[in-house]
């Protein structure tokens, strides 16, 4: 299994297709990852009380104050999901749900991947999300 790695993502992409990139072309299908730096606008998202995401977007330059997340199986394919903290130009923060959206000004990865079984994210009947297999002791 790969080391942890640090990487830098190119500038120009977006954010969280990138970041889904590397994870693909390394093969890694269970991790966890945490990210700082810069983007050009952000897509927010909120899962509201209707089973639905709302989704702002946020226009300009943006810090990113932490954007955390972890890397499973959806459909056979490696899947990202990400949550971030943004602040804009008066230090004001935004967060939520990361959506497609954001353009990569300057972003360093943290990956770490995880041995063992690769958790796979179906459908969840009682939240309408698609979800890992609950613990149940
Ligand atoms: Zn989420």
């Amino acid at each position: 299994m790969e080391p942890s790695f640090l990487i830098r993502l190119p500038k120009g992409g977006d954010l969280v297709e990138t970041i889904t990139k590397v994870f693909r072309t390394k093969s890694i299908r269970k991790a966890a990852f945490n990210l700082i730096g810069a983007i050009d606008d952000c897509v927010l998202g909120f899962y509201n009380e209707d089973r639905k995401y709302v989704n702002r977007d946020f226009k300009g330059r943006f810090e990113i104050v932490s954007c955390i997340g972890n890397v499973s199986e959806k459909d056979g394919e490696v899947f990202v999901h990400a949550h971030i903290i943004i602040s804009d130009s008066e230090y004001k923060c935004h967060g939520g749900h990361l959506m497609s959206g954001a353009q990569i000004f300057a972003a360093e990865l943290f990956g770490v991947p995880v041995p063992g079984d690769i958790p796979v994210r179906q459908n969840d009947e009682p939240t309408g999300l698609a979800l890992w297999t609950a613990f149940n002791d």
